[in-house]
């Protein structure tokens, strides 16, 4: 990188200013790295704690244009950007991280489905359909799990169809069918590549999902698999970071099915729900690791100093407008809590309003203190 980050003119930009961008200010503020954040919401959760911010459309090309062209160094927090833009900004010097035609590539599950059958990567096998009429074309390939090509996320774009009487539920768009997986346990891996080609990863974790909101509610870190298994989540996630050649920090969800098989769900290139708990109980949080990939520093130490649960802090349901975080006192009583509020002004049903890492020298008691959590925090609406 031609411009130290640490002179007074440096720039990090930042696509989207939600609690990712806000977290990695916290990481950036060590470094003394000022971080610009483009957010569509004036109240994003990282208004109120960037450098600099800039209210505006992280999918207009202008818009992304003239926010990036002042920047050294621009990445992302979540994939949703114009793409266009960014090869652009690549063009003239700036270096975009992660690089923008791996975001292309992850922003179309099909895409993404191809690159792993391509690269011999363990993935459940799939097919690609352009309307609902693929459905029955595939009736042979039931059960499977129907997944909107572009745009979906926390689980909105993803239907399981087990019979032919799910097919009225089913998204009439491009889409990939992915074979269902009756998987043991769900894992994710944080994987990071630095722009000087070195690679860590994090130790495995384990996901635990809110049924009715197919949202993550409890991590459990380290997961509790065998060292075989630990084994070959990291060398998948290792080899896809190495064959992307990928700048930053990469999320891979996993699923470890019955007969001890892993394969790769999907990927996400930015830091992600799945390693909030490195914060506090890693040597280096996925944010500072990421920080330190796209500036080119060394690596940080990703061993797990204990472990731990984090719980996300999802609006209750039935509760909706300005927010009031029931028992978060009482939780503050209880050793090895460390809450995160996110900070935004207005609840609803299973919004990701923050999330609270529980250490404990015992995974088992982090476990039962992080289940009391569940029951003290209630993050309802003041009326
Ligand atoms: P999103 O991008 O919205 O998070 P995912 O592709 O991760 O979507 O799917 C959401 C959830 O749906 C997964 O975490 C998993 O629980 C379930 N799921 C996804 N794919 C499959 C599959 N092939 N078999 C069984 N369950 C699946």
């Amino acid at each position: 990188m031609t411009k130290s980050f640490y002179s007074a003119d440096f720039k990090l930009g930042i696509l989207g200013g939600g609690q990712l961008g806000r977290m990695f200010i916290q990481e950036a503020i060590n470094l003394d790295v000022s971080v610009h954040i483009l957010d569509p919401d004036a109240n994003a959760p990282s208004a109120k704690v960037a450098h600099h911010f800039q209210q505006g459309d992280i999918t207009d090309f202008d818009t992304v244009w003239f926010f990036g062209k002042d920047m050294d160094v621009l990445t992302i927090e979540i994939e949703h950007v114009n793409v266009d833009a960014l090869e652009k900004l690549e063009e003239i010097g700036v270096h975009v991280y992660p690089q923008p035609r791996l975001i292309r590539m992850v922003q179309d599950k099909g895409l993404q489905k191809e690159f792993y059958a391509k690269h011999g990567i363990p993935t459940s096998p799939f097919r690609l359909i352009e309307s609902k009429d693929g459905l029955n074309e595939n009736q042979t390939f039931m059960p499977f799990v129907q997944k909107l090509r572009k745009g979906g996320y926390d689980g909105k774009g993803v239907q399981v169809i087990k019979t032919e009487t799910d097919f009225e539920k089913g998204f009439d768009a491009p889409s990939v069918l992915e074979k269902f997986v009756d998987f043991e346990k769900e894992l994710a891996v944080i994987v990071a590549r630095s722009s000087t080609g070195e690679v860590k990863s994090f130790p495995a974790v384990e996901l635990e999902f809110n049924p009715e909101a197919n949202l993550v509610e409890f991590l459990f870190s380290p997961a509790n698999i065998s060292a075989e298994t630990e084994e070959k989540a990291q060398k998948i996630a290792r080899d896809i970071i190495e064959r992307m050649q990928l700048v930053g920090v990469l999320a891979v969800e996993l699923f470890l099915t019955k007969d001890g098989t892993v394969l790769v769900n999907e990927i996400a290139p930015r830091p992600h729900n799945s390693g909030h708990q490195t914060i506090e109980a890693s040597f280096t949080s996925q944010y500072e690791q990421h920080l330190r990939a796209i500036l080119g520093l060394p690596l940080g130490a990703t061993a797990i100093i204990m472990p731990s649960v984090m719980l996300n802090l999802l609006g209750e349901n039935g509760y909706a407008g300005p927010v009031t975080y029931n028992g978060l006192t009482e939780s503050l009583e209880i050793a090895g809590v460390y809450p995160h509020i996110y900070g935004k002004s207005t609840t609803k049903p299973f919004r990701k309003m923050g999330h609270v890492t529980v250490m404990n020298p015992s995974l088992d008691e982090a476990k039962k203190t992080a289940q009391r959590v569940k029951e003290l925090i209630r993050v309802q609406s003041q009326s």
